[in-house]
């Protein structure tokens, strides 16, 4: 893709610039007496390029460009708006579209606090990485009064809201955008404002409100992208009674990253919740939990990154303690979480010795067994077989053979990971309880999806396998809202129609999908080979895809897949493992000897899903076999869009406008990117010559059949429809009559309901 440039303001230069005249607009009274142009992506040439022969310049600076005569070829310049344009709220409204044209505006916008805008059906939403005086109560009251109308997150709840109340029908805000975009804070600025309208039945609004503090404490980490990045999915589903008001909500999460409980890539943290706990927790705990500092602690000390520049975990574990008390989660089980997450911390010091060549480990016997043990509440020895031992068949019998070291690392760390998560299903399980419908529910929610999105880094492994296959669904999700359902309307219904191409990536989707030869059944079948390894999988990959435009086979274990948002390279080191995710039935036992009240619990869901799955053999040892990560992954991104499906779905697209999380910095290249990988433009293009009110000949005629007067009985609904509209003046470009229902621009509707309203 070439790279964009600045907004060219060409100045009125001594000899004339090439431009494309049917293209171009004047600008009268301009100081630049002259005209207005963009200059297309990489193709300015300066007059001394020219003189010298030298190539083209890309990226030439705007201050550059103001101060010398430039020359494109005319192809390459594309018009720009009036400045009366400039900063328009819709980017619908500008005359010209183009990608300088939405670029400039949205930078306007951005450098004003404007962090807005809409394109058509879309909000967009621009972080600004710093507090804007955007929020607040006063400013809920005045879009609930409709005394603002500017676009927002507060426009987009309220339309749902009234129209939730007003059709009765379920509705959706689907937020997306890439990593550090700002889909959560826009998800916590929505929950807000519905919780400000529905409030007022008993605080449950507030408990919901306060569910953003525990799941992030639990859920998000500082990543290279993102300080507060969430590691995991959610879709919160708020319930309503009839009088409007919150009666209940429902969370739902998403495949959280457990590898990053045990390993850290450099300068990003484990889940917050580990720093705030180390931070913060009260003396009197301290003793208790055996809490050293978090510097103190292998899996949080390995990434030498343990704090956020201008956070405060200690402060954050104390609204931590805040927000699990409002939910209702007694001091007792808070205790018994916190239990768990030193727990967690002290696995992570256990060490282990090599006693022979063959690489037989010993488990050294120190405080972090006996703090481990002792916060799980099972025997040391118990846990020490556990890491450095395994059964295994020998025929009709069992042997015990000892862990080589990897296998005891593996070990281990598969312990913590397990403890992790289970601690978060639970967490989330109490949130649900305590937030349960009332029974006043009448059964119509509105549903905020925050998923995570499209990542890069510099290794990729399974979980951004994973995190960017759903972001491609998602993204097909997108398209088949706003580009394929809109056209077909019009085509089915054979109205004059120009069809707007867009990025169709259903392709991508397949590739993930597909059964038998698509990458999860590939995945699958590998991961029940017992002597498959990853670079099995990579070279099947290879095999089946060589040829395949999304896809990219690279050397030994990895591949590339052309994502819509970006390629990503992926390394297969684990992906069998990872997908499989094997418990050894030595954990499950373990957990179950422990005498806390979690641990026994989280062993007790795991027999449950094991007896549901089958227990196998593999490698000789003993593991659970159940549903394969990525293959569950699938099944509930299915369902999720099913259920979204089944409501009114509200867009907001977030986007970071740079890399380094600063306020001010708007860059074009990279907001462009973003705006180009969901089809911005397109969308934009598609409402601006749509038609987005859409009304059956039969509802039509019945509304305003009554302003024609005198009607023959035998008249169709559609000659009826036409009589009406050719009567009140309704000029043939605002319109379009299909075979079924009439279609109109923007606002057009709003003479006939002025006529009616004053003859009704
Ligand atoms: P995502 O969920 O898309 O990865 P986040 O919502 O976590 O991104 O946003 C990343 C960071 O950007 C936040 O921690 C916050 O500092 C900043 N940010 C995002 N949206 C806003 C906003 N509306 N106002 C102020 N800061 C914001
Ligand atoms: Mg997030």
């Amino acid at each position: 893709r070439p790279k964009p440039t600045s907004r060219a303001r060409l100045p009125s230069a001594k000899r004339p610039l090439p431009t494309s005249k049917e293209e171009m607009e004047v600008e009268d009274g301009e100081k630049c007496n002259g005209k207005l142009g963009h200059v297309a992506p990489g193709s300015v040439r300066t007059a001394a390029d020219d003189a010298k022969g030298r190539p083209i310049k890309k990226n030439i600076s705007l201050t550059a460009l103001l101060l010398q005569a430039v020359t494109v070829p005319t192809q390459d310049v594309l018009p720009a708006n009036p400045r009366i344009l400039d900063e328009v709220d819709d980017l619908a409204q500008l005359s010209y579209l183009n990608e300088p044209s939405v670029l400039h505006n949205l930078q306007c916008r951005y450098s004003q606090d404007s962090i807005y805008s809409k394109a058509g059906p879309v909000l967009l939403s621009v972080n600004p990485f710093k507090n804007v005086h955007l929020y607040g109560d006063d400013i809920v009251t005045a879009y609930r009064k409709k005394l603002l109308d500017s676009p927002h997150v507060y426009a987009i709840a309220d339309a749902a809201y009234n129209a939730m109340r007003a059709d009765e029908v379920n509705q959706s805000i689907v937020i997306s955008g890439e990593s550090g975009a700002g889909k959560t804070e826009t998800a916590k600025i929505a929950m807000q404002y519905l919780a400000a309208l529905g409030g007022g039945n008993g605080g449950i609004e507030s408990k919901v409100v306060q569910t953003s503090c525990i799941l992030e404490a639990f859920g998000n980490a500082k990543t290279t992208r993102n300080n507060n990045s969430s590691r995991f999915g959610k879709l919160i589903e708020m319930n309503f009674n009839a009088a409007g008001k919150i009666c209940g909500a429902k969370i739902q999460t998403f495949l959280l990253e457990k590898s990053r409980v045990v390993q850290l890539s450099e300068g990003e943290r484990s889940y917050h919740i580990f720093y705030q706990l180390c931070s913060g927790v009260p003396s009197s705990l301290r003793g208790r939990l055996r809490l050293r500092s978090a510097s103190e602690y292998k899996y949080l000390n390995q990434s030498e990154c343990l704090q956020i520049p201008n956070i405060d975990d200690a402060q954050k574990f104390h609204h931590l303690m805040g927000a699990l008390d409002s939910i209702r989660i007694c001091k007792e089980d808070q205790e018994h979480a916190f239990e768990m997450l030193a727990a967690v911390l002290w696995l992570g010091n256990i060490s282990f010795l090599v006693t022979d060549n063959q690489n037989h480990i010993e488990v050294v016997s120190d405080e972090a067994v006996t703090n481990a043990a002792g916060l799980m509440g099972c025997s040391e020895q118990d846990l020490i077989l556990t890491m450095s031992t395994r059964r295994v068949r020998a025929g009709k019998d069992e042997v015990t053979k000892s862990l080589t070291l990897e296998q005891a690392i593996d070990t281990r760390d598969a312990l913590a990971m397990f403890i992790y998560v289970s601690l978060f299903d639970w967490l989330v399980e109490q949130m649900n309880l305590s937030l349960s419908m009332g029974k006043d529910n009448m059964g119509r929610s509105i549903n905020i999806l925050d998923m995570y999105g499209f990542e890069s880094h510099k290794k990729n492994s399974f979980e951004q396998f994973c995190i960017n296959y759903a972001d491609e669904r998602l993204q097909q999700h997108f398209n088949k809202h706003l580009f394929k359902l809109e056209q077909e309307e019009y085509e089915l219904d054979g109205i004059d129609w120009k069809r707007v191409d867009f990025e169709d990536n259903q392709d991508c989707v397949d590739l993930f999908e597909k059964t038998p030869i698509g990458f999860i059944s590939i995945l699958d079948e590998l991961s029940n080979l017992p002597k498959a390894t990853d670079l099995a999988f990579a070279a099947k990959l290879k095999h089946h895809f060589s040829t395949n435009r999304w896809f990219k086979g690279e050397r030994g274990g990895t591949f590339s897949i052309r994502h819509h948002a970006g390629e990503v390279l992926y390394e297969t080191g684990k992906f069998l493992e990872k997908n499989q995710d094997p418990i050894h039935s030595e954990i499950i036992e373990l957990l179950s000897s422990c005498t806390g009240r979690l641990p026994q619990s989280f062993a007790a869901l795991l027999k449950q899903s094991k007896n549901r799955g089958s227990a196998s053999a593999q490698s000789g040892m003993s593991v659970c076999r159940k549903q394969s990560v990525a293959t569950k992954f699938k099944g509930k991104l299915f369902k999720l869009i099913q259920h979204l499906d089944s409501t009114k779905q509200h867009f907001i697209r977030c986007i970071r406008p740079n890399n380094k999380q600063i306020p001010g910095a708007f860059e074009k290249d990279i907001a462009l990117e973003q705006l180009r990988s969901c089809g911005i433009l397109q969308v934009v293009r598609i409402s601006k010559s749509g038609y987005p009110v859409r009304i059956s000949h039969q509802e039509f005629t019945q509304r305003y059949v009554s302003l024609l007067g005198e009607t023959k009985d035998c008249q169709d609904p559609l000659s009826l429809s036409i009589a009406i509209l050719q009567k009140f003046g309704i000029v043939p470009e605002m319109y379009q009559v299909g075979y079924t229902k009439l279609y109109f621009r923007k606002s057009q509707i709003d003479v006939l309901e002025d006529v009616r309203k004053q003859v009704v």
